[in-house]
């Protein structure tokens, strides 16, 4: 093995065995959680090399960046794309049936689009609704009191849409425990939503029980919290170039 993979190796086991320690702490499985190593900008030979070490689930955030990617590591089977980034309808296209699942579906016109792109190419798309919690302008998300209408909306696709679970981002701070009302805020939209489609089996498609949240800074917050994906690029693969 040479000395990067090794070391790339090294941060994987390290990540995971602070995955393991989060949810033994809060006594989940860890297999409740899935491990996505954020690979934006980084080169189709890194995610190469991170497919080698025992990753599988990867994150993209930039719809072209993930259609090249996607076309070079297309001899990687077990591979799974994730979609993370702010989604365009516009270029909704590279995304739809390359993705297995896209986080951050905000809009009914989104899901729409999304919707179409699925039934033009005969796929099932996994979708997460992005909630923005905070309340903070710049980030991208619905706001809570949009997700009945955002439900609406997949529920009228489910042969297209499986709407599988919800996804936040909070703002950066300094402190990560500061996150941890926010994933807590997602986490009781996700049980509350949960019972409401559940009674309804027409809804079965947009059962919610997936929760994208923490990053490299506050991953572990967020398993304490109830993550069930985590998306984790710095603490993998080092700092990002600006
Ligand atoms: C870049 C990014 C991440 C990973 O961030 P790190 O701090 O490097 O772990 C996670 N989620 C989203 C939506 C991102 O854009």
């Amino acid at each position: 093995m040479s000395e990067s993979l090794a070391a790339l190796a090294a941060r994987v086991v390290a990540v995971r065995q602070r995955v393991a320690e989060a949810c033994t702490r809060a006594g989940r499985d860890p297999a409740e959680v899935t491990l996505v190593a954020v690979t934006k900008t980084l080169p189709a030979a890194t995610v190469r090399a991170a497919y080698a070490v025992g990753l599988r689930d990867f994150g993209e955030n930039y719809a072209q960046e993930l259609r090249d990617k996607a076309l070079q590591l297309a001899d990687l089977a077990e591979l799974r794309w994730h979609f993370i980034g702010p989604l365009q309808r516009n270029k909704a296209q590279h995304v739809v049936g390359t993705a297995a699942l896209i986080h951050t579906v905000a809009s009914t016109a989104l899901i729409e689009r999304l919707a179409a792109l699925a039934a033009q190419r005969g796929t099932a798309q996994g979708v997460l609704l992005q909630l923005n919690l905070s309340g903070e302008g710049t980030k991208s998300g619905a706001r809570a009191e949009e997700l009945p209408a955002l439900l609406a909306a997949l529920g009228a696709h489910p042969q297209q849409l499986h709407g599988i679970g919800l996804m936040t981002m909070p703002p950066q701070s300094a402190d990560p425990q500061q996150t941890a009302p926010i994933f807590a805020a997602l986490r009781q939209l996700r049980d509350t939503f949960a019972d409401h489609w559940a009674a309804d089996p027409a809804a079965a498609a947009a059962r919610l029980g997936a929760l994208s949240m923490g990053m490299s800074a506050d991953y572990a917050v967020a398993i304490a919290e109830g993550a069930t994906l985590v998306r984790v690029g710095s603490a993998i693969f080092g700092q990002r170039a600006p």
